[in-house]
């Protein structure tokens, strides 16, 4: 089972933040920004390649909530999901990173020519 799987199922501790039926939202346990939250499917999807439309809708709508408990919904903040090897995904469990409570920095993202494919 994969380790986002074992904090749905109460096997591993998490610092929750919002949950219902169908999803949930914990502090990241390694913040890269003041506000950090991760927002997961309870079933197991493996990234945003899988994931459907249906599933989407109503995780819309979980994450935006998110923000509001969070205080950042009206700041702004950031939404990032991480696919595969190039998107640097380390687990295989979808989830989104909802980052903010700070200006958020826009940079450096790779180390290849961000101008070689176009
Ligand atoms: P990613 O690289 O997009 O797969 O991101 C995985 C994220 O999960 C990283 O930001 C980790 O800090 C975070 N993480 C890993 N294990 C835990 C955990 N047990 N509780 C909370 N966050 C975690
Ligand atoms: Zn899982």
């Amino acid at each position: 089972m994969c380790i986002f799987c074992k904090i749905i199922n109460n096997e591993l501790p998490s610092n929750i933040v919002l949950e219902n039926d169908d999803f949930m939202a914990f502090h990241d346990i390694n913040p890269k920004a003041p506000v950090h939250i991760l927002a997961i499917p309870k079933i197991h999807v493996e990234s945003f390649n899988e994931v459907t439309p249906s599933t989407m809708k109503n995780m819309t709508k979980f994450m935006q909530d998110v923000a509001k408990e969070m205080g950042i919904d009206e700041s702004g903040y950031r939404v990032v999901t991480n696919v595969g090897d190039d998107g640097a995904q380390e687990v295989k469990h979808l989830h989104f990173h909802i980052l903010g409570g700070a200006k958020l920095a826009w940079s450096h993202l790779s180390d290849a020519d961000p101008k070689g494919k176009f």
